[in-house]
């Protein structure tokens, strides 16, 4: 079983590296947000628009390390169509499941992104994986930057520059 889910988990992050859903930039977000993770050197941009309280659009860009852009490829996939306090629920749900808090086995809405539950055990890794869902949180909450690094005061402010 481990021999299997971990070569669905390399078999996931290669597929989404090679073709990211969602990549790319859109035009007039309704919530934007930029991630940083220091340790790495992930820089994520996330766009979405939300219309009839639906994640109507979303896309992501940026600089990442081929564990991010999966899990950022993943979530667009996974929230797109969702209200806001659903998309939420992910968030939170995946954080727990990446932090060894959510059980996988347990009832939870994260379907296939549940490849990412070995995460847990690559402490190094963690924020790698959860960065694109601390973006789409600040992104909903309007925060404009978030980062990985600054745990007391989750909104750290750093110029956004292209
Ligand atoms: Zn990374």
């Amino acid at each position: 079983m481990m021999m299997n889910s971990k070569s669905l988990y390399q078999e996931v992050i290669l597929d989404h590296n090679r073709k990211p859903r969602n990549y790319g930039v859109l035009d007039n977000p309704s919530h934007h947000a930029v991630g940083h993770n220091p340790l790495c050197g992930d820089r994520l941009d996330i766009a979405l628009k939300i219309e009839n309280d639906q994640i109507s659009h979303i896309a992501f860009h940026g600089e990442s390390c081929a564990i991010c852009k999966a899990s950022a490829s993943m979530m667009t996939a996974a929230v797109k169509g969702k209200t806001r306090p659903d998309a939420e629920t992910l968030i939170q749900e995946f954080r727990d499941m990446a932090t060894g808090k959510l059980d996988p086995e347990q009832p939870n809405h994260l379907g296939r992104l549940t490849v990412f539950s070995g995460i847990r055990d690559l402490p190094t890794r963690v924020k790698c994986a959860i960065l694109p869902w601390h973006t789409l949180h600040a992104a909903l909450n309007a925060l404009t930057s978030v980062s990985t690094e600054s745990d007391d005061d989750p909104v750290q402010a750093t110029s956004v520059s292209d």
